[in-house]
């Protein structure tokens, strides 16, 4: 999707506004802004795969049934495709948030993206419809991403946990540990050409890194071979919309990567990688 380089700027004030016009959002910094009505239509999109084109519901057979329960992180990376992959991350039982959690949250877009979004972790909202980054968050990140020509309908979006912690709290390691195979495996299956991460969770559990998210989004990075750019999580920009601008900034950095303008920036491997 083409957008003018003046509508860009009209979409990125409008965004400004929403921040602004935003009562306060959940309470952890990471996930979503929390609403607690869930529309019915989005329910139902996401009981059906929401728009993902993952559809929901993959027969559960003995040996994907094993793997939602016990399954080893290498069984995990070895699920052949991604409503396979659907169908063990909704049937999990892995970490304790099983317990706790509505409906997982697999991802929403498209595929066959370009652009993989990755965030924290669900929310009420996400919660109770199945989707990630819906709520008033979500849409901020709609925004941002079509102020850049990246409508959602074009990105892969996805969280590093696929289930709400309780009260939005941060993620617990024990609980990334046993969650990313699934984002792993995401990657590897949509095999985007750039990925996003949003907020501090996401950039270091892709990148293994301790850096603040302040200095890992001074550079471009690489993940398995592809740019990674670290901005801000859509929640925080709600509390701060001074950071909307840094972030949509972010946001056009991969789109010069996406083309082809932006190979020639200085790019750095996860630590350990190399
Ligand atoms: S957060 Fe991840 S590992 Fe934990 S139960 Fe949900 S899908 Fe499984």
């Amino acid at each position: 999707m083409f957008v003018a380089p003046g509508d860009r700027e009209e979409i990125l004030e409008r965004a400004v506004r929403l921040a602004d016009s935003s009562s306060s959002p959940e309470g952890s910094p990471g996930p979503a802004a929390a609403t607690p009505d869930a529309p019915a239509a989005a329910n139902a999109g996401a009981m059906a795969g929401g728009k993902s084109g993952i559809p929901a519901g993959a027969h559960l057979d003995a040996g994907l049934e094993r793997l939602a329960r016990v399954g080893s992180q290498a069984e995990i990376l070895e699920i052949p495709d991604l409503p396979r992959l659907r169908a063990v991350a909704d049937a999990c039982q892995r970490c304790q948030l099983h317990e706790t959690r509505t409906r997982p949250v697999f991802a929403d877009g498209t595929p066959d993206a370009r652009v993989m979004c990755v965030g924290e972790a669900p929310g009420q909202r996400e919660d109770a419809t199945g989707l990630p980054f819906v709520g008033r968050a979500g849409q901020l990140l709609d925004r941002l991403l079509t102020a850049v020509g990246l409508g959602r309908d074009r990105v892969f979006i996805c969280n590093v946990l696929k289930c709400r912690p309780p009260g939005n709290r941060n993620p617990l390691p024990e609980e990334i540990e046993q969650c990313s195979p699934f984002l792993l495996r995401q990657l590897e299956l949509v095999d985007p050409a750039v990925v996003i991460a949003f907020g501090t969770f996401a950039a270091r559990t892709l990148l293994g890194s301790t850096e603040s998210l302040g200095r890992l989004r001074q550079r471009t990075h690489l993940y398995e071979g592809r740019p990674l750019v670290v901005t801000y999580h859509p929640a925080a920009l709600l509390r701060n919309p001074g950071w909307i601008r840094p972030t949509w900034e972010d946001l056009q950095r991969v789109r010069s990567i996406l083309d082809g303008d932006g190979q020639e920036e200085s790019m750095e491997h996860p630590e350990g990688s190399r």
